[in-house]
């Protein structure tokens, strides 16, 4: 049995769970996209799962989440920051053929191998894009122009909106991809999301059907346009992330009393 097929006999097991399943061409792609990622995997580091199974559950499953709580629909254009190998995006694109997906990240040989992945796999849904959030979000095709930003694994929750929602339109949401250990952030995420337009809104936590990984996706719902300082420069939201520019002044009213 070649790895893609393996993949895609757990993947469709588990999707039942959630009411979802693939078609023929959807099997095809996802069934190309093992094969293509473990085969690149060896020249260009792309992901430490190498176990088909996993990757059905880790990469594909959980990619696909905020389909089990529809929060992507058709129509919509959705932007994926940092996506990597293409995680969360790509498996959303084939699972969501009349929505359109702008995959974003800063390393070029990764957009390479996700530029030939989408022509390989006839995604004709998927825009590849080389480039930092930070300056993508200033550009005008790109600011508060998606419904929906997603980002998988992309740093800690003030960091993720800060180079998210900058890219959201007004009424629109970013998604985090978080673990179990989502709550010792969610405090930070509710005080600072307001700083760049948005708020929490909701967390879902739930476990990946047919495994033990426990996962959340925290919702910030984009209120107001986000202040044109942000994002600020190319690495100063990791650098004195969102969290630290509240501080101060709590600092300065403690100091008061
Ligand atoms: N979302 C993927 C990859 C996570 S690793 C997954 O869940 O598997 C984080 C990725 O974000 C890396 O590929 C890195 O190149 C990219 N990245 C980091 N900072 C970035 C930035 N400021 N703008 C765009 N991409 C960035």
């Amino acid at each position: 049995m070649d790895f893609g097929s393996q993949t895609l006999e757990r993947f469709e097991d588990a999707l039942k769970h959630w009411n979802l399943s693939l078609d023929e061409v959807q099997r095809e792609r996802f069934q190309k996209l093992t094969n293509l990622m473990l085969d690149w995997n060896e020249r260009i580091s792309l992901t430490t799962i190498t176990d088909p199974e996993l990757i059905a559950i880790e990469h594909y499953l959980d990619s696909v989440a905020p389909l089990a709580f529809k929060l992507i629909s058709e129509e919509m254009a959705v932007i994926d920051v940092g996506t990597g190998a293409g995680f969360p995006g790509l498996p959303l694109a084939i699972l969501c053929p009349q929505t359109s997906f702008t995959l974003v990240d800063a390393t070029r040989k990764k957009v390479k191998y996700l530029q030939m992945v989408c022509s390989e796999l006839g995604l004709t849904n998927v825009d590849v894009i080389w480039g930092r959030a930070e300056e993508l979000a200033k550009r005008r095709e790109f600011r508060e122009s998606f419904d929906v930003a997603l980002a998988r694994a992309f740093g800690a929750i003030d960091i993720v909106w800060e180079c998210t929602l900058p890219f959201v339109k007004v009424g629109g949401i970013a998604i985090t991809y978080k673990g179990p250990k989502v709550d010792d952030e969610l405090e930070i995420g509710k005080q600072t999301a307001p700083l760049v337009g948005g708020k929490v809104e909701f967390v879902h936590k739930f476990v990946l059907p047919t495994s033990d990984f426990r996962r959340a996706l925290v919702i910030a719902r984009k209120l107001s346009n986000t202040p044109l300082r942000f994002p600020r420069s190319v690495g100063i939201p990791e650098k004195r992330p969102l969290r630290l520019v509240i501080a101060p002044s709590e600092l300065v009213r403690k100091g008061k009393r």
